[in-house]
């Protein structure tokens, strides 16, 4: 039963050279698509009308979290945002602690937007900061500054908003653990609760990825790299945040609800161009085309789009089904999300949805990361050990 909902913004004021999300700088459109997604916003509101008994959204409960990311939802007119959310939350029956949560970033946010996405509803903001290093913000072509970043943190505070998550990039040149520790103190004692550390990949097809897969020198080893992750984790540790997935740390009480329901393999509603959701088992999204998603969606009847999400894949043109998870795909989701997290499998949860136990299911990839120490067993609990977290991609791949 879905209790979440995604919204993609899909635009940006400029390109960052790493990116591979989906976003687009030409904001011609950008009226058009707010228009797309209220529009989208309302049609699943009739698809999920309990009236009509057969569709596989009915039972629908209160919604727990929305969360508006993109792209730089801080970019659009603000009142075009906010008039998204107010749909969404006439679509959809929102619980009344519900987490919504928007990102901003620091080149476009200002006092007064940040009022408005207050009073509209939002109570979690996610800041794209990356680093408070002026070379290294140059280095991943950001449009501000360290000083740009502080003074956002402090507008968010100002505004009235307790739950402040900030987003930093490790590994990248030039970088030092030093510089890293400074910026998780800067976050502490400006009020940040949630910090997500994100090692910088090359993706292919980036301007990243041309430079550094060419000089691959340049770039910071794996060595260097994994040293940085343990004492970023050391450090963020003693400064009180919680390490509760291998890339989000938080105070006592604030993790992202959110982020939680994809590693618990939740369902989802997708709404925007690129956006992606999870629903009866079909994992599907909307294309990268934010003009194919304004055409859809000025010309999707409420059947169309009930008959999408029943199956009927034929005849559109921005969304699709990515793919339908057998019973066996979502053991396998469950291990690689879940050994991602902290807490691990919880082989009792597991066994009471799937009527199996997971150390049969997985019986040789279980026995042969605990020999080598990747991972333990502590009551009825699984999970990834010190060096388990180091070697976390070569573990999951055994599980899938
Ligand atoms: S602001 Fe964020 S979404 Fe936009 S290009 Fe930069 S990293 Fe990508």
């Amino acid at each position: 039963m879905a209790r979440h909902i995604y919204v993609h913004n899909p635009f940006c004021a400029r390109k960052c050279p790493y990116c591979d999300f989906y976003s687009v700088t030409d904001h011609s459109c950008e009226e058009a698509f707010y228009r797309a997604a209220v529009k989208e916003a309302e049609l699943l509101a009739s698809v999920i009308d309990e009236t009509t008994g057969t569709n596989p959204l009915t039972d629908i409960d209160n919604m727990d979290t929305v969360y508006f990311g993109g792209g730089t939802p801080s970019v659009p007119d603000s009142r075009q945002v906010t008039s998204l959310l107010k749909a969404v939350k006439e679509a959809f029956r929102i619980a009344p602690d519900a987490e919504i949560t928007i990102e901003v970033n620091p080149s476009s946010v200002t006092s007064e937007k940040l009022t408005e996405y207050l009073q509209a509803g939002f109570n979690r903001i996610s800041l794209g900061v990356q680093s408070l290093d002026d070379e290294v913000l140059k280095t991943l072509g950001r449009l501000h500054d360290s000083k740009g970043a502080v003074d956002a943190i402090d507008k968010i505070r100002e505004a009235g908003f307790t739950n402040i998550s900030a987003d930093l990039i490790t590994g990248v040149p030039g970088e030092t653990l030093d510089g890293i520790k400074r910026d998780i103190e800067t976050f502490r004692t400006h009020g940040v609760k949630h910090i997500s550390t994100y090692s910088l990949m090359l993706e292919e097809g980036t301007p990243f990825y041309d430079r550094y897969n060419k000089t691959i020198e340049e770039f910071i080893s794996p060595e260097l790299e994994r040293e940085m992750y343990h004492g970023t984790r050391e450090f963020l540790n003693e400064s009180g945040y919680e390490t509760y997935e291998i890339s989000n740390s938080c105070m006592p009480g604030y993790r992202s609800i959110h982020n939680s329901s994809y590693w618990n393999s939740c369902e989802y509603f997708a709404i925007g161009a690129g956006a992606h959701g999870y629903l009866s088992d079909m994992r599907y999204g909307h294309r990268d085309d934010v003009r194919a998603y304004i055409e859809e969606m000025n010309t999707i009847t409420p059947d169309m789009y009930k008959a999408f999400l029943e199956g009927n894949k034929s005849g559109l043109k921005s969304l699709y089904a990515e793919e339908m998870l057998s019973r066996e795909d979502k053991m396998r989701e469950v291990a690689f999300l879940r050994l991602r997290t902290t807490d691990g499998i919880l082989l009792d949860e597991f066994r009471k949805v799937f009527g199996e136990e997971f150390e049969n299911v997985f019986e040789d990839a279980v026995k042969n990361n605990i020999s080598k120490g990747l991972l333990e067993r502590k009551e009825r609990t699984l999970r990834l050990t010190r060096s388990g977290l180091d070697l976390a991609n070569v573990v999951i791949e055994d599980f899938l």
